[in-house]
């Protein structure tokens, strides 16, 4: 631990209410680790606060002794920015209270909230908040980019159904933004990241959600294009109640696959209807008639189920690379480039997502929040995973060198959640023309740029803040 780190330290040990987790405490190396496993740094000090005021003193350590913060919430952050090399890591893990308000239908969650903690208080009731498809993903860090999961085409991104933000800014102050109190940054919150300080509380309205229908199949040899072609075709026309993603990935050793379609390139899908049962029933027997599908399934299930559905197919600690883009259309070409690259795929794991957003989210405009543009509907995700370290070449070259040939024709833009921690030149991309009008309010609340472990939108007087933090 440097000596600023150390300040720190002996700043917060008489009043943390907590746990200060210093490299040589028992619990400090299983407390460092976050999901991705290529990313293994080193903090001085893991501040692991137990309430606001925690938060607050923290941070004014941090600012005081220009000691870097790195803020995390259920330490998913592909680019790995939960965590530092040297500075302090401000964990909320203590801190995931609820309450939910059945006859509102509104929730407040604590900064430190995995999807999982909402999902089981809010499902209690009989009520949904739109997030994304995997349980143990942190809710803060998904909210502030975004977000969107099986709920999005029906009731908007996670942001859009933010009613409320508690936040300590930089200098420590406790502050409200909603429609009547800091409206600029009640915009900037919804979709501009872990830019403007730290979310102690989230207000979101939720939705009546019981039990869903789920399909899922798999489509081998020339059927893969075929299906991608058929699901491009008819996701612009569908109700807003099917959300139906692909993933084209090497076809898993799994239960209901049968063993000679094992290890093959294909095309896995997950068809989601949420809403009348008949009108589900008749809408996934189409999906799942569609080129020829093995190892079909069909369940109704409840919507915790679905929310932990894909849990154990992105465990912590392997090895993650992304890339991701958005497309108004998808040529025949671009798909064929997709399909074409599985020859050469590196790892079992690895997919090429695919989803379809539209819907709710896409009747949003675009000046409403800080999120990035909403009027491209693909959206493609490339998520190298593996699990040996001396794999990292191999799989992050095959990720770049696809991202490179399928890059001239997206749309510009990206989403923030989706994107790598090598990607600094894309982040004025994702924000269009809302950059501006983001560094303004980054400037007023974050003036020296103490909370840039993010996609970062940098202050006015940048270089200023950049010399006055330390680490990296
Ligand atoms: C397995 C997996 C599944 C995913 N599925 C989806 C999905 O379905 N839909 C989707 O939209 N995205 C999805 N994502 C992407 C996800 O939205 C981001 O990885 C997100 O950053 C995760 O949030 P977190 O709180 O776990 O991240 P953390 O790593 O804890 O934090 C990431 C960043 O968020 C900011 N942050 C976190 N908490 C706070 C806070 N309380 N206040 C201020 N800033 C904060 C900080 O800048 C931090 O660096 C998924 C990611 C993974 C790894």
């Amino acid at each position: 631990m440097n000596e600023a780190t150390r300040e720190v330290q002996r700043s917060l040990a008489q009043q943390f209410h907590g746990d200060l987790l210093c490299p040589d405490d028992a619990l400090y190396e299983a407390a460092r680790s976050i999901w991705n496993g290529m990313v293994a740094r080193r903090p001085g000090l893991i501040a692991r606060c137990a309430d606001v005021t925690d938060v607050q003193a923290t941070v004014r350590a941090c600012a005081g002794a220009e000691v870097l913060p790195a803020v995390r919430c259920g330490g998913h952050s592909l680019a790995g920015f939960s965590t530092c090399e040297g500075g302090v890591v401000i964990d909320l893990s203590k801190m995931r209270e609820i309450t939910v308000d059945r006859a509102a239908r509104l929730a407040r969650f604590a900064g430190g909230s995995l999807l999982r903690t909402v999902d089981v208080a809010t499902q209690k009731e009989g009520l949904a908040f739109p997030a994304g498809v995997v349980s143990h993903t942190g809710a803060s860090g998904l909210v502030l980019g975004g977000g969107f999961g099986w709920l999005t085409r029906l009731y908007g991104l996670s942001c859009d159904n933010v009613e409320g933000f508690t936040l300590v800014t930089a200098d420590g102050s406790l502050v409200s933004a909603n429609p009547r109190q800091n409206e600029d940054l009640f915009w900037a919150l919804r979709g501009g990241g872990g830019n403007f300080g730290v979310v102690t509380e989230f207000e979101v309205s939720l939705h009546p959600v019981s039990s869903v229908q789920v399909g899922e199949g798999l489509c081998i040899g020339d059927d893969i294009s075929e299906l991608l072609r058929r699901w491009r075709d008819y996701m612009p026309e569908s109700p807003d109640n099917l959300r139906w993603s692909l993933s084209l990935r090497v076809a898993p050793d799994a239960k209901n696959i049968p063993v000679k379609y094992r290890g093959r390139p294909a095309v896995t899908q997950a068809a989601v209807w949420i809403g009348d049962p008949e009108k589900g029933r008749l809408c996934l027997d189409h999906i799942l008639s569609l080129c020829n599908p093995v190892g079909v399934t069909r369940r109704t299930m409840s919507f915790v189920e679905l929310q932990t559905m894909a849990d154990e197919e992105f465990p912590h600690g392997r090895r993650y690379y992304t890339k991701s883009g958005y497309f108004k259309s998808l040529s025949d070409h671009v798909l064929d480039v997709m399909v074409e690259s599985l020859a050469t795929v590196p790892s079992p794991t690895t997919q090429i997502e695919l989803a379809y957003l539209g819907g709710a989210a896409s009747r949003v405009a675009a000046t409403q929040t800080a999120f990035g543009d909403r009027s491209s509907p693909y959206v493609l995700n490339l998520l190298g995973s593996w699990s040996e370290k001396s794999e990292d070449a191999a799989n992050v070259c095959w990720v770049r060198n696809l991202f490179q040939s399928l890059r001239p024709s997206m749309t510009p833009g990206v989403y923030i959640n989706f994107m790598s921690g090598d990607e600094d030149d894309r982040v004025r991309e994702a924000y269009h023309e809302r950059w501006e009008r983001l560094i303004a309010i980054k400037s007023r609340y974050d003036p020296h740029n103490l909370f840039r472990l993010n996609q970062n939108i940098p202050p006015r007087n940048t270089e200023l803040g950049a010399s006055q933090v330390r680490g990296n």
